[in-house]
């Protein structure tokens, strides 16, 4: 056994369908009785029913969460929770949604509770993200943990494939590079490699039919998991590659990861060849005898955009996005060339076998 170090980090989950209707319980034991219900604009509906289910430890609620957490936006949720002495969040979504509970959190340190209702994992991780002037900053920190998440598979049915598939490989990616991290323990590694394993089994079964209530719990299981891997490690040339697309070029979030992850891991493909085996053995019937490809194949088998033309990157955009992504040095098994990298998201924007 290499040395490593673990670190754990609280919270309690609460897993299983139906247990939204234990969330009352859960805000009066954090000690909480005025509860800022948080939301999309297209969410707004099940945070009203959310409010409703609460009675009186519902203060408000603020359907205004967008991607990657404006400041103004964060702004105004902050004003609103002062203004309504909130005692603790309750984000009901994706990652915006628990993204603006976290900065809520930042500022003011009340307890969040996060209800996902995608498989993007941000309700397990200390990571916040806030955008000012087309800038997206990020940064740790323990205050913007959630407190208590509470996994109802029942919140996923409403998911379109198209919003699921790529939200459950956006999942499968955090798993990935946990793998090959830098700060890698045998703990993360045992939950990455069983959330691919979930995710790749359920994913399918799911997208095909989100009334298979197995299907959407056990992928809900593997979101957990995949959460729990990106907050315990440090992440590589995958997530930076998707967060300079996302941010420099506004492209969708989970579709972008969707897209790189196959073209991220076959660049990684030689440096770490133990990653490759524990993804192969996960993916089950999508490995091919290839990470990279059995990534790919399991996209295409969600019906997923799989190319950055399709999902809207300016093919002259890529020398810029290639001159981003080695600005800041990071670690990654393979060193950082942008040669390499420019290689990397060619094969990418025109869909070549990665
Ligand atoms: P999202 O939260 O932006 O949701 C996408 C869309 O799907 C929204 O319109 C939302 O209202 C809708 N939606 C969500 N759940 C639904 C459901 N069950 N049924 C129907 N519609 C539903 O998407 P996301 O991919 O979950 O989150 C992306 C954001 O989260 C990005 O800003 C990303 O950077 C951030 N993120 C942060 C972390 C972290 O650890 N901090 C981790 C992952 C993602």
């Amino acid at each position: 056994m290499e040395p490593f170090v673990y670190t754990s980090h609280p919270g309690r989950i609460v897993f299983g369908a139906g247990r939204l209707r234990e969330l009352g319980d859960e805000v009066a034991r954090l000690g909480a009785a005025r509860a800022i219900v948080l939301a999309t604009p297209e969410q707004r509906e099940l945070a009203d029913a959310v409010a409703t289910r609460l009675g009186e430890r519902a203060a408000g609620v603020y359907p205004h969460a967008v991607m990657h957490v404006p400041l103004q936006t964060a702004q105004g949720a902050r004003d609103y929770a002062a203004s309504l002495r909130a005692d603790c969040c309750v984000a009901v979504g994706g990652g915006s949604t628990i993204g603006l509970g976290k900065a809520i959190a930042l500022t003011s340190e009340l307890p969040i509770i996060a209800v996902p209702t995608t498989f993007a994992g941000s309700e397990m991780t200390a990571i916040w993200g806030l955008t000012e002037a087309g800038v997206k900053k990020t940064g740790r920190d323990p205050r913007v943990l959630p407190r208590t998440v509470i996994y109802d598979p029942d919140l996923v049915a409403t998911l379109p494939p198209a919003i699921a598939g790529p939200s459950g490989m956006n999942a499968i990616a955090h798993c990935v590079e946990a793998l090959y991290a830098i700060d890698g323990n045998p703990i993360v590694s045992m939950i990455a490699e069983e959330g691919i394993r979930a995710l790749a089994a359920a994913l399918p079964r799911f997208v095909a039919d989100p009334a298979d209530a197995q299907a959407r719990s056990d992928a809900l299981y593997g979101a957990w998991l995949a959460g729990t891997a990106l907050n315990g490690v440090s992440m590589a040339i995958h997530h930076k590659l998707c967060h300079t697309l996302g941010g420099s070029f506004n492209l969708p979030h989970a579709d972008t990861h969707t897209v790189v992850l196959p073209y991220a891991t076959a660049y990684n493909r030689d440096a770490a060849p133990a990653a490759m085996a524990r993804i192969r053995r996960a993916l089950g019937r999508f490995d091919d005898g290839d990470a990279a490809s059995g990534l790919l194949a399991l996209a295409r088998a969600l019906d997923a955009r799989t190319t950055l033309a399709q999902i809207g990157m300016p093919r002259d955009g890529l020398q810029r996005a290639a001159d981003l992504a080695v600005q800041n040095p990071y670690y990654n098994p393979r060193p950082i060339e942008r040669a390499a990298v420019l290689e990397l998201l060619e094969r990418a924007w025109h869909g070549a076998p990665p």
